[in-house]
C-alpha cells in the first residue's frame, strides 16, 4: 500500500510512527514546505529565548525519516489533491497513484485585517524560520510589541525579555487568559509578569499600524498609540484548508473528518490541528496527536479506530508560572448557590480560588503553587465534603 502525507507536523510524524508500528510494509511519503524536518512548535519559544540553538529545535532529523523508510519531501509544497485519480502535484512533481492519504497541513496565523499589518515591522511567529527571523530582529532592535494576549502571545514576551528585549503585550480585552482566570486572578499574573519585565496594555483595540523609519506604531482610536521597533502578531490561528478546499474536500471551519478521521474524500484521512470532528478544531499538540493515532490505524486498517476526543487538560504553563484552572471559575454573581474561598497574594504572585457549591469544590483556579494545584484537584476529584476545611482550605 502507498500512502501519501500532506505536512510534517505532530500529526504526521505521529502518524509515520503509528503506520510503521503497525505494518513495515506500507510505502509511505511526506511532504512539507517548509526546508526543515519535524520540530516541536513550543520549542520556537526556546528558541527565541536563547535557551537553544537551531539544532537543538530539531526532533527528527533526515536519518529519522530514512530509519522509518519514509520518503521525505522537503521544500516541495503540494499543490494539488486529485481525490478522483488519487495523485498529487507538488511544486516540482507529480506523484504515482496513493492508496490513502493523510491530509496534515495544520493551522495557519490568524492576522486581523487591521490596515498596515503587512508592514515588514510586523511578524508572525508559526515556523522555525518566522522564529529565526524573529530572533535575529530582536537582537537589532529596542522595543517590542505583541499583539494579542492569549498564552503563546504571554510566551513569546516573555522570550523577548529572556533576550534582553522590552516587550509589551498589547490586548483588546480587559483582562488577562479570561477563560482560565478571573479578573483578580488576572491582575495576580500581570503583576508577577511585570516584575519579570513585560508590560501589559489592556483594552487596546488596534485600528491601524503605521511603520515608518524602522518603528511601528499601534494605533487606537480609543486608547492612544503604542510605539516600537517591531510588533509580532499572535492573535490566534486558523486551519490551514485552502489545499483541502480545492480539491473538493467537504470544508466547515476545518476539514470535516468523521470519528475514524476520515474526511469526504475517497480514502482520505486527516489529523491534526485543521482536522474538525464534532464541530471542533483544537489547535493543541495533544488532540494533534490522538487524532493522528486513529487516523493511522484506520488507514492500515479501515474502521479499527475511532476517536472520542481529548480531554483537555486544565494545567498550563504560562512564562513559566504555574496554572491550573478548572470546572466553575466565574459562577453568576450574588448567586446563593456558589461560594467562593480566595487567597491573593500580589507580592508572593500567587493567587487561589476555589468555588464551592453543596460543600464539595467545583471549579478552582491555582496559580503559581503546583502543591496547592494537586491537592485542590485531589479534592474535586474525590467530591470531598470540604465544610469543615474552609479556613485550611488551601493549607498544604
Ligand atoms: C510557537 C508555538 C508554540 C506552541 N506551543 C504549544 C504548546 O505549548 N502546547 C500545545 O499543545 N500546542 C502548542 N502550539 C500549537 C501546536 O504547535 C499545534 O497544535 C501543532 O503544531 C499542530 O500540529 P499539526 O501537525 O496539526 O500541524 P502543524 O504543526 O501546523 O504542521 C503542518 C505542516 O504542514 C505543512 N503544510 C501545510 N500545507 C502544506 C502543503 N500544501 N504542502 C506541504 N506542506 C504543507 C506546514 O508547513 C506545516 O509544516 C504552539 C504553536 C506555536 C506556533
Amino acid at each position: 500500500m502507498r500512502v501519501a502525507i500532506v505536512g510534517n507536523g505532530i500529526a504526521a510524524v505521529t502518524a509515520i510512527r503509528e503506520i510503521r508500528r503497525m505494518d513495515p510494509s506500507i510505502q509511505i511519503d511526506v511532504w512539507t514546505d517548509e526546508r526543515h524536518p519535524y520540530y516541536p512548535r513550543p520549542k520556537l519559544i526556546e528558541l527565541i529565548a536563547g535557551r537553544i540553538t537551531e539544532k537543538d529545535v530539531i526532533q527528527y532529523n533526515t536519518d529519522w525519516y530514512q530509519a522509518q523508510q519514509v520518503g521525505l519531501h522537503l521544500a516541495e509544497a503540494v499543490r494539488e489533491i486529485d481525490t478522483s485519480s488519487l495523485t498529487v502535484k507538488t511544486d516540482r512533481s507529480e506523484y504515482p497513484q496513493y492508496d490513502k492519504i493523510l491530509v496534515a497541513c495544520g493551522s495557519i496565523p490568524a492576522v486581523p485585517p487591521i490596515a498596515g499589518i503587512d508592514s515588514e515591522s510586523v511578524y508572525v511567529i508559526r515556523t522555525l524560520d518566522d522564529a529565526m527571523v524573529i530572533r535575529e530582529t530582536i537582537s537589532t532592535t529596542r522595543r517590542h510589541i505583541i499583539l494579542g494576549g492569549g498564552i503563546l502571545g504571554i510566551e513569546i514576551a516573555a522570550a523577548i525579555k529572556a533576550r534582553g528585549g522590552d516587550p509589551i503585550v498589547v490586548t483588546n480585552i480587559a483582562q488577562l487568559l479570561p477563560a482560565q482566570l478571573d479578573s483578580t486572578g488576572s491582575d495576580v499574573l500581570v503583576k508577577r509578569l511585570e516584575r519579570m519585565g513585560v508590560r501589559i496594555q489592556f483594552d487596546f483595540t488596534c485600528d491601524r499600524i503605521e511603520c515608518v523609519n524602522g518603528s511601528a506604531t499601534l494605533i487606537s482610536r480609543q486608547s492612544g498609540n503604542v510605539t516600537g521597533d517591531m510588533v509580532v502578531v499572535s492573535t490566534g490561528v486558523k486551519p490551514n484548508k485552502a489545499l483541502a478546499e480545492a480539491a473538493g474536500i467537504s470544508c466547515g471551519h476545518g476539514i470535516k473528518v468523521d470519528s475514524h478521521m476520515m474526511t469526504s474524500a475517497n480514502n482520505g484521512y486527516a489529523a491534526g490541528d485543521f482536522a474538525e470532528w464534532n464541530v471542533i478544531t483544537w489547535g493543541l499538540i495533544p488532540p494533534a496527536m490522538d487524532t493522528a493515532k486513529v487516523a493511522a490505524q484506520n488507514i492500515v486498517q479501515h474502521g479499527d479506530a475511532t476517536y472520542n476526543g481529548t480531554v483537555r487538560s486544565n494545567t498550563l504553563q504560562v512564562a513559566g508560572i504555574d496554572l491550573t484552572s478548572i470546572g466553575e471559575i466565574n459562577p453568576p454573581p450574588n448567586s446563593t448557590e456558589y461560594e467562593s474561598i480566595v487567597q491573593a497574594d500580589i507580592s508572593g504572585g500567587t493567587y487561589y480560588k476555589a468555588v464551592i457549591k453543596d460543600n464539595v469544590i467545583v471549579g478552582a483556579i491555582i496559580l503559581g503553587n503546583r502543591q496547592v494545584a494537586l491537592k485542590i484537584r485531589q479534592l474535586i476529584n474525590s467530591r470531598t465534603d470540604v465544610s469543615s476545611m474552609r479556613d485550611s482550605i488551601f493549607s498544604l
